[in-house]
């Protein structure tokens, strides 16, 4: 066979959600085969289109397609320092559209061509969320008739509601929310939905790495009466050394690393068994390449997946988690935001969700394409993030 090669690299930046998504297109001298990967970044998309455009298409144009593991490691050491949230969204957009290619060559699904099938469908979790105990329990009810098994709660958005603080004078503008109150009421929160809809369902819960180190450990004891099906980001990636502490006093079931881009922020915590369900976001960790032999990685510790799955991944992104998923024996759970209409008509086969499961498409590679015509009636906003200067009630920043 002759070598085909790597024609042109381009990222195409679209928002049909209203979310900043950035996709990669990677074209071959073969005319009409292409890849695409997700690389979103959100809140930084110019910077990852400058690095896909600027610097990965000027470096692997005229590349063999065929040899993934050795562009990756191309693409890895080029810029010399390594494992940055930028630099690994653009290699993971590439990463993605060749393993995509290398199905097209194939002619067989990612999952295939990873080794088949460890299940037919992805079980999924889904957010349930409310201002009240009462909305909460009704939105659980509505995805248990929908026959959605794992179910995160919050009440209110990440931090609880924070209604009547006492700001001090010139306090600066921000997502307040009190540590205190938002313990107290999660505990609340799991008590009312456990009492009101008893045990046939999997509950879960989003700390959003809020509260203080000594804290996390005193909500995961406190929640262990509910049974948590897993307990996601307790702690910041830099206060990662206190799972060392929580896991020596709490059984309830830890999952972490949406915010995690640099393997010694995972490993040590894998191999002394301080976590129970791997989540980082596939692109920011670099693509599937990296996110197979993670999962592998966790495998040998009894360790399973949930990879992140919010709104600010690319249909494309959610298509590389399901294909993991169905491979990986030790699957766990896949988050699941949901893919609304719209972006089903700018990504034409999507994974779709049917009765609590999601499913890939059998065409080959990630079996997922792009209308860029459509793509361009929905231009990415530059704006300035506010959701992420989250402050505690004296006005001091915290992590979001
Ligand atoms: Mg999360």
């Amino acid at each position: 066979m002759s070598k085909i090669t790597i024609r042109n690299i381009k990222a195409i930046l679209t928002a049909p959600a209203g979310i900043n998504l950035i996709v990669v297109k990677v074209e071959t001298s073969e005319p009409g085969l292409y890849g695409l990967g997700c690389a979103t970044f959100a809140y930084r998309e110019k910077l990852v289109a400058s690095m896909v455009e600027d610097y990965l298409d000027p470096l692997l144009k005229g590349r063999d397609v065929s040899n993934i593991e050795d562009l990756w490691q191309l693409m890895n050491n080029n810029s010399y320092w390594r494992n940055g949230p930028v630099t690994n969204n653009a290699i993971s957009g590439v990463d993605m559209a060749l393993w995509d290619i290398k199905g097209k060559l194939a002619n067989m699904p990612l999952y295939d061509l990873l080794g088949g099938k460890s299940r037919e469908g992805v079980a999924v979790y889904r957010h349930a969320d409310g201002r009240d105990l009462d909305t909460i329990t009704e939105n659980v009810q509505k995805f248990m008739d929908q026959n959605i098994r794992h179910i995160r709660i919050q009440w209110g958005g990440y931090g609880g509601d924070a209604k009547a603080l006492n700001k001090p004078a010139g306090a600066p503008d921000g997502v307040y929310y009190c540590p205190d109150q938002y313990i107290r009421n999660t505990i609340k929160l799991f008590e009312h939905v456990r009492g009101k809809l008893g045990d046939q369902i999997e509950l879960l819960h989003d700390v959003h790495e809020r509260i203080p180190p000594i804290d996390t450990i005193r909500l995961a004891k406190a929640l262990e009466p509910y049974r948590l099906f897993f307990l996601e980001d307790v702690l910041s990636p830099e206060q990662g050394d206190w799972l060392k502490i929580l896991r020596q006093q709490s059984c309830t079931p830890i999952a972490i690393g949406e915010l995690y881009n640099n393997p010694k922020e995972w490993d040590y915590l894998i191999y002394n068994r301080l976590i129970d369900f791997i989540r980082v976001h596939i692109s920011q960790i670099g693509g599937i390449t990296p996110a197979r032999k993670l999962a592998i990685f966790c495998e040998q510790f009894g360790i399973r997946t949930a990879w992140h799955g919010p709104g600010d991944v690319s249909p494309v992104g959610h298509a590389a988690n399901v294909h993991l998923d169905l491979v990986s024996h030790n699957f766990g759970i896949q988050e699941w935001a949901g893919i609304s209409e719209t972006l089903h008509e700018v990504f034409p086969g999507s994974p779709i969700l049917k009765d609590g499961y999601v499913y890939a498409n059998d065409k080959p590679g990630l079996g997922i394409d792009i209308n860029e015509e459509l793509a361009a009636k929905y231009p990415c906003q530059t704006r300035v993030t506010q959701w992420t200067q989250t402050r505690l009630p004296d006005g001091t920043l915290y992590t979001p």
